[in-house]
């Protein structure tokens, strides 16, 4: 796979974080020469338009797989620095913490019909200090907070906004040479044991079309095993919210755990994004199974307002902001337990990146780092991924 003396056709299945990184490191690569060697980047909806652009966006060298993440996180400030990722997708250092804490007796976040207001008392602060609750973490309600522990400080953890860093990779990608089209793949054809082509439903005019491939990298997400049924990925729905906070708030991530009024405990994950926004989301469901595209994704009102009373029981700037985005998506999980899956598979030319569970955002620079190297070095030299050898899977 190393001979890059001659033509090579590379096409890369699936538009998420990981085609499109891939796609970024296939041609940032200094063996890949646009005069001799062509990348496709296939996308059946829209770039970032599953788990990608809806996921939470956190990075932690706390992650999984160790093989990878410390890696990852490093090329994450790497693309940072060089592409302005600060301002282009958000990215930062954050601090991160489990608050421990119970709900108020609110009913609603709408602006104007919730309890009144607590304003910060010099009592009210005094209680997050003794839960040991860092100061710069005002936006909490300190009131019932049992303990607060911290998991990640800005050494250790990061995040991006997910959608803008997917889009961004495939935007570097494209300035590179690498052609986006769009089209759902059908099927990954291959003879006397090697990849030969792809063919695609045309997103355009619906007909059926073949691209011509040495080298097919599948990155599907959740749909992987509907292009290569042999692979061990599933799907789970998890739903989100986005809300504009009634003022900025600080660098947190948060885990939490929530006592609600009628008793139950609820787990929603919090996180403070830079342009005046926190995202937050849920547990996940197998409701409904996986749709055949991620513009057909069932999004359950009900879910994402579980999710407003949650966060909102618990901060007057979340109950008086602004929802901006109700949504859902589907994590790709790798069947049996570990992953993701990334190298290459029984078929010559077919390489796989999938599988990525929760932590997708924050390991894609490595895992399209180190196929980039697969694609034009023969082997992987950045990681010890031998672990993730998706031959070891299927
Ligand atoms: C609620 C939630 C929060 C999360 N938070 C975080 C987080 O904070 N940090 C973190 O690291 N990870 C997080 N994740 C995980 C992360 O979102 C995923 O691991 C990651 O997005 C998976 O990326 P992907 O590119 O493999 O899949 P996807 O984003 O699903 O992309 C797959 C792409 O393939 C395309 N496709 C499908 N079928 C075809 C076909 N036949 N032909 C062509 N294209 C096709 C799809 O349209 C889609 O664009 C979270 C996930 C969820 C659900």
């Amino acid at each position: 796979m190393a001979a890059t003396g001659q033509k090579k056709s590379i096409v890369v299945v699936g538009g998420g974080i990981i085609g499109s990184t891939t796609a970024y490191f296939l041609a940032h690569h200094a063996k890949f020469n646009p005069e001799l060697h062509t990348i496709t980047l296939l996308e059946a909806t829209k770039i970032a338009g599953g788990a990608s652009g809806k996921a939470g966006g956190l990075l932690a060298l706390w992650a999984y797989p160790k093989s990878i993440v410390p890696l990852s996180y490093r090329l994450h400030k790497e693309l940072a620095e060089k592409h302005g990722g600060e301002d282009r997708w958000g990215y930062r250092a954050v601090h991160c913490g489990q608050l421990d804490t119970k709900a108020r007796a609110s009913k609603s976040a709408g602006k104007g019909d919730g309890l009144s207001l607590k304003k910060r008392t010099q009592d009210a602060l005094g209680l997050l200090k003794s839960a040991g609750v860092p100061k710069d973490l005002d936006w909490v309600s300190p009131e019932e907070i049992q303990s607060y522990s911290e998991m990640g400080d800005p050494s250790t953890t990061a995040q991006v906004h997910p959608y803008q860093f997917t889009t961004s990779m495939a935007a570097l990608a494209a300035e590179k040479g690498v052609r986006i089209v769009y089209g759902s793949a059908t099927s990954i054809n291959h003879s006397a044991g090697a990849v030969e082509s792809v063919t695609y439903t045309s997103k355009d005019d619906g007909t059926s079309k073949t691209l011509p491939a040495d080298i097919v990298i599948l990155t599907a997400g959740p749909w992987t095993r509907t292009i290569w049924p042999s692979a061990p990925i599933s799907a789970m729905r998890a739903h989100s919210v986005v809300i504009k906070p009634s003022r900025p708030v600080s660098a947190y991530a948060l885990f939490t755990s929530i006592e609600m009024p009628h008793g139950s405990e609820v787990t929603p994950e919090i996180y403070a994004r830079p342009n005046q926004e926190v995202y937050a989301c849920g547990e996940g469901d197998s409701l409904i199974p996986l749709p055949t595209s991620s513009d057909l994704v069932r999004v359950d009102e009900s879910r994402c307002q579980d999710i407003i009373d949650q966060v909102t029981s618990i901060s007057d700037e979340l109950r008086d902001g602004e929802i901006m985005a109700k949504q859902a998506c589907y994590l790709p999980n790798v069947t049996n337990g570990g992953g993701p899956m990334i190298g290459e598979t029984a078929v010559k030319g077919l390489l796989m990146g999938a599988g990525h569970t929760c932590w997708g955002i924050q390991n894609a620079p490595g895992t399209a780092q180190c196929l980039s190297e697969l694609v034009w070095e023969g082997r992987v030299r950045s990681a010890n991924i031998g672990a993730l050898d998706p031959r070891k899977f299927m």
